[in-house]
């Protein structure tokens, strides 16, 4: 995969050298000697990576990193830091600047081109999400996923019979994400199926072959698709090598530093989400006529077919089926105060708190104006309230951030909860309960819930 790359350092030898390297692989390079033309560049050029060294009159590199995850237009675009050899220090900024990864000087070119493999891959599916948001076709919760999918909490496979390499890693991931240790190969194989959003393994371990398990896992049809960062030992160059071969995503030289640890990791998860994410979201021309455009979330229509499905099957002696009719309180008022547009805001915060909130197997529905259902198969009135309550809380529990985060406005909703009771009852019957049930709740003082029993 070709790529455009800019190249951006003060000194004319090492834009040359990396710009000869970069060049023979068949990359196309753009080249820059500081900040502000970096930045120009960067904006008019739509390079896909972008090589920074940190040292340069002016404005330096942090600076010029800075300003480009600032920017909307150039915030996507992979920013590798050239930093000194021992830039330690300087890797900890240039995290604190958004940089998405770092290469020492002198640069080593096995390096060189594993970070720029990496980040193209990253890069390509950046863009093909990008692509499809503007493309309009999805919006709200469905857009608004998307650019939450962030690198952090993922669930890391640590594959390494050193215990203390393998805890001190665990510890340092632990802080934003869910790490766990397998030193056994069969174990770790099955982990891996699990599924995880990154395995990272030891190729130098003793007690056995990790590039062996690298090359499993990268062939077996459950875990093809999962991320591989290799720990390597810098000096072993050729199995460096073989493990880029293989197909392991990226390395990371031992002695491990955490500060790479940690970007290459969210480097690995981002990417992986934003590949799962289109691949379970190809079909959405079809999705249209059953989805709200504000939300994203289902619309009424799509529901009462659903609903109706359910309700047949309960009265032939299936499993009960509840419902939650939700309305946000006092909604007028916040489009009164700051506008119907902070009102849509309002609403799709709702929907994306409202979906995170609810079971796989319920179904999360925009009604109407800033009324919601939520469709629950195989459940008891009793649980159906607990997951009312459960959501009530994590609405009123923390503000919604409104007008790119500088308003913070408080939102409680009211609920009203019903459950089928047999044959007898339908789906209107069933809806009517439930808006009793809200109705009370509101004229009992809003921000509860109320649970109709039949
Ligand atoms: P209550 O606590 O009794 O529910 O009060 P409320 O103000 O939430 O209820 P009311 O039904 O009086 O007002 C609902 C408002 O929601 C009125 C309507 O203009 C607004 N609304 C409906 N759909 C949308 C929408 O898509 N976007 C925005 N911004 N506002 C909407
Ligand atoms: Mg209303
Ligand atoms: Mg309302």
């Amino acid at each position: 995969m070709s790529a455009r790359i800019l190249v951006v350092d003060d000194i004319e030898a090492n834009v040359r050298l990396l710009e000869a390297k970069l060049t023979a692989e068949y990359y196309e390079v753009l080249t820059a000697s500081d900040g502000p033309t970096a930045l120009a560049m960067a904006a008019a050029e739509r390079p896909d990576i972008i090589l920074l060294d940190v040292m340069m009159p002016g404005m330096d590199g942090f600076q010029v990193c800075r300003r480009l995850k600032d920017d909307p237009e150039t915030r996507h675009v992979p920013v590798v830091l050239v930093t000194a050899l021992d830039g330690r220090s300087d890797r900890v900024a240039g995290l604190e600047a958004g940089a998405d990864d770092f290469l020492t000087k002198p640069i080593d070119d096995v390096m060189l081109f594993a970070r720029v493999r990496s980040l193209t891959r990253l890069k390509a599916v950046i863009d093909e999400l990008r692509e499809r948001e503007a493309s309009g076709r999805r919006m709200g919760v469905i857009a608004g996923a998307a650019s939450r999918l962030g690198g952090s909490g993922g669930r890391i496979l640590i594959v390494d019979d050193n215990p203390r390499q393998a805890q001190r890693v665990c510890a340092e991931l632990a802080i934003e994400h869910r790490p766990l240790v397998e030193t056994d190969l069969e174990k770790a194989l099955m982990t891996a199926k699990g599924p995880v959003d990154l395995v990272l393994v030891n190729t130098g371990a003793k007690a056995f072959d990790g590039l062996r398990f690298a090359a499993q896992v990268r062939s077996d049809e459950a875990t093809r698709g999962v991320p591989i960062l290799a720990v390597v030992d810098p000096d072993e160059r050729q199995r460096i090598v073989k493990a880029l071969e293989i197909g392991v995503n990226d390395i990371l030289a031992r002695p491990i530093d955490p500060g790479e640890l940690a970007a290459r990791a969210k480097t690995q998860i981002r990417r992986k989400r934003y590949t799962d994410y289109l691949r379970t979201n190809l079909d959405h021309s079809l999705e249209l006529a059953v989805t709200d455009q504000l939300t994203g979330l289902h619309n009424r229509r799509y529901m009462q077919g659903q609903l109706e499905a359910l309700m047949r099957r309960a009265g032939v002696g299936g499993e009960p089926v509840a419902l939650l009719v939700i309305d946000i309180d006092h909604f007028k008022k916040i489009n009164d105060s700051f506008g119907h547009d902070v009102g849509d805001e309002v609403l799709r915060e709702f929907a994306v708190r409202l979906a995170s909130n609810v079971r796989a197997i319920d179904l999360p529905v925009r009604h109407g104006g800033e009324e919601f259902v939520v469709v629950m198969p195989d459940t008891s009135l009793e649980d159906a309230r607990r997951i009312a309550e459960r959501i009530r809380l994590h609405v009123a529990g923390s503000p919604f951030r409104v007008m790119g985060g500088d308003e913070l406005l408080s939102v409680t909703i009211s609920i009203g909860v019903a459950a089928s009771f047999g044959p007898a009852d339908t789906s209107q019957g069933l809806l009517k309960r439930a808006d009793e049930a809200v109705y009370e709740a509101k004229s009992r003082g809003r921000n509860r819930v109320i649970a109709r029993a039949a």
